[in-house]
């Protein structure tokens, strides 16, 4: 299991360094001592009823290491956890705190008070002190240190069932085995919960159980082989986006250390380039727009970064540009362009991207489906009325179409998502199953377009609305739906404008109440209100006010009227 292996780690190298963000360093065994002390007090709080066993905890920050030891406290006191990242706007956190039923937030940083609720349990300040003990703001050890493991912590939630990551202290075990926690998270139960953009103006909470984290680990490191408890690993992505999972627990449990870079540092590239230096990055984790990025800087070759020995791409396309270029500038590091969606717990294809690839194709193929999973191409229409006529189960697995035919990228598998949380509805739009053979399937309809050929498989953009901008997941709709929110605005249509192939901003268009006066003034005071809503990644650069929407014959919006292309 997934945390008795991150416990094993501080029995058998306590000092190496578990997470290393700037100048804090968290050892692994004050990741265990600090977890273990979280989980502790969380079991006891549940036990008093402050927090109710079962909902989800809010980890609130930005690449602290005491985020580290929340998440694994809140995994081992049995509770899941989401990770919010500080920069989302207070409303938006509002938002998925009510969404998510959730009664307690932690965090190492001081809680923005209009974001929680009245009644909510606000944990903040949180550092973990020399001696591994995790401090409240109020200087307050969360646990005493060492804390015996009673009757009661064993007992367990599951009507006095012994969980099988807690063994009793006279246990013939081997120490490092012994977790010392009250209620891990069970295989079948919610591990942790991401929120993504989602289209009705509400994000979407996706569900990831510690079976379908595991199911990607389990591909993951044997496929790229990580040394154990002797890899750098580098986490570029906030730990609310998925694609940190990846770096997060690639790491954790294979003794590695996490090199977490802030978005400070992102956004001065010679700070970022100078702690390159000393990092000793062996594995590079980030979307390819990161990459990009630095790939602007010429010294970004490995005589800057001398130990990498992979670049693990994921979230959105890969170009042909960029692996290119990382192959001639890294000649002994491996490429790998990986594909997949939150709902299947980051990825389910993977492909080494070599010089044969790159002449053999242009766009690049996204790979190689993971051994026990699926990705099928369907027709979506067909799909559609199988689901709705078999009320979400379909009595065999869907028809694939033949090579060479596009269709919607269908995922199957154990790493696919249980639904989103308190949300049947779009549950029941995005997810189905059927059985094989004794066995449930579990499928996600990813939206995305795609192909296979030549026995690889291709991504070929998407169905709907959602787009990816320098590798964040926008729903086009909930921008829109924002956006009329606004007293003055009646209706709104946010397009990608792109360039040279790639998205290169958003652009609204708007109509209503035409501004009086100063344009300018007006779109500072739109971009503003949504700021309250929204991320700022999520906010149109342009705005067009327009005396009508064009329309489309079928009455639809003409979204290629609109980008002065004729429908
Ligand atoms: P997210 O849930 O943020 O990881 O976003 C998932 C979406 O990102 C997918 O449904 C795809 O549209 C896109 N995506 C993920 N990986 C790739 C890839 N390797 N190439 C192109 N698009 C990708």
């Amino acid at each position: 299991m997934l945390i008795e292996k991150i416990n094993a780690w501080a029995e058998l190298c306590p000092e190496r360094i578990a997470h290393r963000h700037r100048e804090q360093m968290l050892t692994y065994a004050r990741l265990k001592t600090s977890s273990d002390s979280l989980a502790t007090w969380l079991y006891d709080a549940g036990e008093r009823g402050e927090i109710r066993r079962g909902t989800p905890i809010v980890v609130y920050g930005h690449k602290e290491s005491e985020m580290l030891t929340c998440f694994i406290g809140c995994v081992k006191a049995g509770f899941p956890y989401i990770p919010v990242d500080s920069a989302t706007p207070p409303e938006r956190v509002r938002q998925i705190i009510e969404v998510s039923g959730a009664w307690l937030v932690l965090s190492p940083q001081r809680v923005p008070q209009e974001m929680v609720q009245a009644e909510m349990m606000i944990v903040d300040g949180l550092v973990v002190d020399r001696e591994g003990n995790l401090r409240s703001a109020e200087g307050d050890i969360l646990s005493e240190l060492p804390f015996p493991i009673t009757e009661r912590h064993v007992q367990g939630r599951k009507s006095g069932t012994v969980p099988t990551c807690i063994q009793p202290k006279n246990a013939s075990q081997e120490p490092s085995l012994l977790a010392s926690v009250p209620t891990c998270i069970q295989e079948d139960e919610v591990y942790y919960i991401i929120y993504t953009s989602g289209s009705t103006g509400v994000p979407k909470g996706v569900q990831i159980t510690l079976r379908a984290l595991e199911s990607f680990l389990g591909w993951v490191n044997p496929a790229f082989q990580p040394e154990a408890g002797n890899e750098v690993f580098l986490n570029q992505a906030p730990f609310s986006f998925d694609l940190s999972v990846m770096d997060l627990y690639m790491s954790l449990s294979m003794g590695g250390t996490l090199w977490s870079v802030d978005k400070d540092q992102i956004a001065n590239p010679k700070e970022l380039f100078t702690s390159f230096h000393s990092s000793g990055i062996s594995y590079w984790v980030s979307t390819p727009s990161f990459a990009e990025v630095c790939l602007m800087d010429p010294s970004f070759t490995d005589t800057l970064l001398p130990l990498v020995k992979r670049f693990l791409f994921c979230g959105e396309i890969l170009t042909h540009d960029c692996a290119s270029k990382l192959i001639q500038r890294f000649p002994r590091a491996r490429v790998e362009n990986l594909y997949g969606p939150t709902e299947a717990t980051v990825a389910v294809t993977t492909l080494t991207i070599t010089s044969e690839i790159l002449s053999a194709f242009n766009p690049l193929p996204v790979g190689g489906v993971k051994p026990d999973a699926l990705v099928l191409i369907c027709d979506t229409d067909e799909l559609s009325a199988g689901i709705v006529a078999g009320g979400g189960s379909l009595p065999n697995r869907p028809e694939a179409l033949p090579e060479g035919k596009q269709g919607e990228m269908i995922i199957a598998g154990p790493n696919v998502s249980v639904g989103y949380l308190n949300n049947p509805e779009q549950t029941e739009k995005a997810f189905f199953s059927w059985q094989e053979s004794g066995v449930t399937w579990l499928a996600y309809r990813t939206g995305d377009a795609g192909m296979v050929k030549q026995g690889l498989l291709f991504y070929q953009g998407r169905l709907d609305f959602q787009v990816k901008l320098h590798g964040y997941r926008i729903e086009l709709g909930e921008i829109e739906e924002n956006l009329r929110q606004i007293p003055m605005i009646e209706n709104a249509v946010v397009l990608p404008i792109e360039r040279r192939g790639k998205i290169d901003y958003l652009q609204a268009f708007i109509t209503g109440d035409k501004p009086i006066g100063d344009e300018f003034a007006t779109v500072l005071a739109l971009r503003e209100e949504l700021r309250q809503h929204l991320p700022e990644y999520m906010i149109p650069r342009r705005f067009k006010f327009l005396d009508k929407m064009p329309m489309t014959q079928n009455g639809k919006v003409d979204r290629r009227a609109l980008l002065g292309g004729s429908s």
